[in-house]
Formats: structure tokens, sequence, C-alpha cells
């Protein structure tokens, strides 16, 4: 058979110039059958939803936004060791170290700790390896539904350390969802 005439789908058909008939010419029949599938259709149950005031009911493995998580002390996890920045393949995540002093032992769990912490949440693909290449159990991605907020400006998806780290009462509960 040649390689022109086989059909792999089954719903090749040949092209050929033959004259139209009449009532292909006046296109009653399409527009009729046409009408039909948009009616039918118009009394299906709609798939659409009002988001947000509806929302739908997300995956089991569905990962929204990232927190930084305090330990049960309210100390920051995180040790600006970077491998969540290494991790990932967006190249979302960038930080800056610092030294803890003697007065912030109550604020930072280890000796460094993240001075500045920023996920570019316009390359951020929500993928979750951050969180499999924290060894400090710092970065996670919630369950929580929140979205990256709409914005006109690339700084509003950059998230700082004010939107990620979660509130020391939350850290000492250990609620991040
Ligand atoms: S979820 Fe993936 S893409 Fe987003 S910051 Fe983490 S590693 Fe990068
Ligand atoms: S979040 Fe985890 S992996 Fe990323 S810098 Fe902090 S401690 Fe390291």
């Amino acid at each position: 058979m040649a390689i022109e005439n086989i059909s792999l789908s089954g719903r090749k058909t040949a092209v050929t110039n033959k004259d139209m008939s009449f009532w292909e010419r006046i296109y009653l029949v399409q527009i009729v059958k046409g009408m039909m599938i948009t009616i039918r259709h118009f009394f299906k149950k709609k798939i659409t939803i009002q988001y947000p005031e509806q929302t739908r009911t997300y995956s089991p493995v569905y990962r929204g936004l990232h927190v930084l998580m305090r330990d049960e002390e309210g100390r920051e996890r995180c040790t600006a060791c970077g491998l969540c920045a290494l991790a990932c393949p967006a190249e979302a995540i960038t930080m800056k170290a610092a030294e803890r002093t003697k007065d912030e032992l109550h604020l930072y769990r280890e000796e460094k700790y993240a001075a500045v912490y920023e996920i570019n949440m316009l390359r951020c693909i929500f993928c979750g390896l951050c969180e499999d290449a924290c060894p400090k159990e710092a970065i996670f991605l919630t369950k929580s539904q929140k979205h990256v907020n709409v914005g006109t400006n690339r700084e509003s998806f950059i998230y700082g350390k004010d939107k990620l780290v979660i509130s020391v009462e939350d850290g000492k509960n250990k609620r991040y969802n």
C-alpha cells in the first residue's frame, strides 16, 4: 500500500474536487447540526466554577505556596546552606547568609541564617525539589490553597522572608498548612 493511503487514526478522508450538492451549497444541514450541538451543551452540567468564591477539590499531591519554618522554640530553621537554591531547576531561589550574634540566639536555630531569602514566583514551577533538598526541614510547600497574588509589576512576585517565614505561634504549634 502506498504511504499516502495509510491512515493510522482511521479518520483519513480522501479529498476530491467533486461538485457540491444543493444541500451542501446552502449549508442549511450543517447549520442545523451545529445548532443541535450548541443546544445539547446548553443543558449539560456546567464545568466552569465561580473562582475565587468557589474552589475545586484539590489533588492530594497538590503543592501550594512555600513557607520557611520555625522550630518549636520559634527560631528560624533555615541556615542559608543554599542546597534548595542548588536543587531548584528554575533558579527561583536566592539568599544571603549572615552570622548569628549572641543576642540573636532566640531568633535563629543555627550559627548561620538567611538574612535575605527570596523566591521568584514567576520562575517557580512548584516542583517541590527545594523541600526535598533541605536538610533542616526549613522549607515546605503547603496545601494552603493560597495562590500567588495577581500583580502588575515583577517586584510583587518576589516573595521575601516577610511573606515566607511562618509566625512564631505557628512554629511553636507546628502549623504551616
Ligand atoms: S518548588 Fe521547585 S521551582 Fe519552586 S522554588 Fe522550589 S525547587 Fe524551585
Ligand atoms: S531552606 Fe533549607 S536548603 Fe534552603 S538554605 Fe535554608 S536550610 Fe538550606
